[in-house]
């Protein structure tokens, strides 16, 4: 079996569909795109999208003319829930998409009937949430088709790269023929990410993390480092070249070395935040309440804070590794949502939340240190 196939089958085997159901790209962002291709949005069509999100899912959408309509979430799940949706819905909703927000779903089973009632599509963004359940099935299996990122900080990482697994057989085939039109990687885009998962495993040690941030942080400032987004991605809404880039074998061969390490890491993480749950109940703050928790994958650990600029430079002098999800509405965009047709001011949950929120790692052996460093700062914790 060659490479592609293989990793196919390793990827299948966390979902509830064959691997010819799986298609690879080279990001997640471009298996959403062709998956809306396959689906027939075109201009003036609504999809609707949360408003807590990476500003690459609605780029997906403006890069085909068609509307991102957005609804804010709730503030236990992070999700939007069902009602909100359907509120959002008019005649020209031609796919929603969910969200499972730090590996959470909610409620996507009663979103997929309402939608199947009124014949619009579900798309679910599994980005964080590959190797996660709902209800005993594996995310990405109650919509129509979902698409997963395995970019350096998501659930297992080829660098870059991403997979769209297709549960309805219409737009399985539609895709096929989509794909027709994916150009392939060349030689410096191969040549970089090679040299960058080569860096990171050489030297990228839990003992010198802090010099390496330091390091990439320069090397960013002057531009050195590929991102996971080129700058037009973040400050426009036009359509970056090359973009719509299928998945090369330097990003098949790392996805089959560090998919064996998942279930591992699914169950470490799982761990360590039931851990920050208990203690944050425990201290009556903010935390993701226990009925939620069923087999959630926990990416990350969403924690609310006061004064998040004092939050992150103790954590910095402390060596506690935080995440930044997600700082806007649509991640990581700080300045006016207007290109993006969002008003923050539409959506007061998913804004609050957003100038809020840091995330605690959960892929980390000494979550005693995390806490430890939670107690000292409960204050700042809300
Ligand atoms: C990371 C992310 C994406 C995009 O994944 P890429 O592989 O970087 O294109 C989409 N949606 C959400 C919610 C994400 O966090």
């Amino acid at each position: 079996m060659n490479p592609a196939n293989r990793y196919k089958q390793e990827l299948s085997k966390f979902l509830e569909i064959s691997p010819d159901g799986i298609k690879l790209y080279w990001k997640g962002r471009v298996a959403l795109y062709a998956l809306l291709k396959a689906i027939g949005v075109e201009r003036d069509d609504e999809v609707i999208i949360p408003a807590f999100t990476c500003v690459v899912v609605p780029n997906a959408v403006l890069y085909l003319h068609a509307k991102p309509v957005y609804v804010d979430i709730d503030p236990v799940t992070y999700n939007p829930d069902q009602k909100s949706i359907e509120r959002a819905i008019t005649d020209k909703t031609k796919v929603i998409i969910c969200q499972n927000t730090f590996g959470l779903s909610t409620n996507v089973d009663e979103v997929v009937r309402m939608a199947k009632s009124k014949g619009i599509k579900t798309i679910e963004d599994c980005t964080h949430g590959f190797g996660g359940n709902y209800q005993g099935r594996p995310n990405g299996s109650y919509c129509d088709a979902a698409f997963y990122s395995t970019q350096w900080n998501k659930p297992f990482s080829t660098g870059i790269g991403g997979f769209a697994a297709v549960n309805n057989p219409d737009i399985l085939e539609k895709l096929e023929k989509v794909n027709l039109q994916l150009v392939e990687p060349n030689f410096r885009e191969q040549m970089s990410l090679k040299a960058q998962l080569f860096a990171r495993q050489h030297l990228l040690t839990s003992g010198n993390y802090w010099r390496m941030l330091r390091l990439y942080r320069m090397l960013s400032n002057y531009n050195l480092v590929i991102g996971s987004s080129s700058g037009g991605e973040v400050s426009g809404t036009a359509m970056p070249s090359r973009y719509f880039l299928n998945q090369s074998s330097v990003q098949i061969e790392a996805g089959l070395d560090n998919i064996k390490n998942l279930n591992d890491l699914l169950r470490l993480r799982k761990r360590n935040a039931e851990m920050y749950s208990e203690y944050l109940l425990g201290n009556e703050k903010t935390h993701v309440p226990e009925q939620l928790f069923d087999n959630h994958s926990f990416l990350k650990y969403p924690l609310i804070v006061g004064n998040r600029r004092d939050f992150e430079q103790h954590a910095e002098a402390e060596q506690i590794a935080l995440g930044d999800w997600f700082n806007s509405p649509l991640h990581p965009v700080e300045s006016d949502l207007n290109p993006w047709g969002m008003n923050r001011n539409h959506f007061p949950n998913a804004d609050s939340i957003a100038a809020k929120i840091v995330n605690l790692p959960t892929d980390i052996d000494n979550p005693e240190m995390v806490i430890a460093f939670l107690k000292k700062h409960l204050d700042l914790i809300e």
